[in-house]
């Protein structure tokens, strides 16, 4: 569903990412690993529109996207949690989501915002009993769940996520990993970039970048 050809990408005169290739079939849970400052948040940045100044091929579905903006993107099915989150942290977590939820309800999409406000309750329940909290006064873990609960509201068909389990609580850790897994037993397609292999263990393909080169996959 995604194909990646040849993705460079730079920072004024310095280059981040160099002739980056990759796929990520329908349903599959890709991790791409790789030490800090490899190039794993400017290449999720770059797939979905944020990111510096690029070249290369992205194929989504079959058409090629490097030339459309962010919100076209997103619109299609692509979901991004970026690693600092972005939460509207004075809303509380009912606002956060529902500001999320596409406010025309589409005849042909397979789920109603109301329907899919209660898929991530369930998902993730501990969310279900702060709906009122300002985002602010959530810890670290939590407002990780609100994140990735909010993009889940906009009915993505292919997942990007920035270290969705870094520097949070153990327990919180386990739920997110479960969430996530409980997501791809339902088909959503993931590419995730981790450096703590909490997903790896479970991904049908784990790519190595260095220094911006992907190097291997496993
Ligand atoms: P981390 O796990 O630390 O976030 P990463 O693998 O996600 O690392 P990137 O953040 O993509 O790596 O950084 C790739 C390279 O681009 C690094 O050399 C970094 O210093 C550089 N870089 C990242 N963001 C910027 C920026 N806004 N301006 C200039 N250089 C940047």
């Amino acid at each position: 569903m995604l194909a990646v050809e040849g993705l460079k990408a730079w920072y004024g005169q310095a280059q981040a990412l160099f002739d980056v290739s990759l796929t990520v079939g329908e349903g599959e849970l890709v991790v791409i690993q790789g030490l800090n400052g490899a190039g794993k948040s400017t290449l999720l940045q770059s797939l979905i529109g944020i990111g510096p100044r690029a070249q290369g091929r992205i194929i989504w579905q079959n058409e090629p996207i490097q030339a459309w903006p962010a919100h076209r993107r997103a619109k299609a099915g692509l979901g991004f949690v970026a690693e600092d989150r972005r939460l509207f942290t004075a809303l509380s977590v009912k606002e956060n989501l529902w500001i999320a939820a596409p406010s025309v309800a589409s005849p042909s999409a397979e789920s109603t915002p109301a329907q899919r406000f209660d898929r991530v309750m369930a998902l993730f329940p501990q969310l279900q009993t702060m709906l009122h909290r300002p985002a602010s006064q959530m810890s670290g873990g939590e407002q990780q769940m609100l994140a990735l609960a909010r993009t889940l509201m906009t009915r993505p068909r292919l997942l990007l996520l920035d270290e969705p389990c870094e520097g949070i609580a153990p327990v919180l850790v386990a739920a997110m990993r479960d969430a996530l897994l409980q997501l791809a037993r339902e088909g959503v397609a993931m590419l995730v970039a981790e450096q703590n292999k909490i997903l790896a263990q479970h991904a049908q393909r784990v790519l190595v970048l260095t220094s911006g080169r992907m190097d291997s996959a496993a």
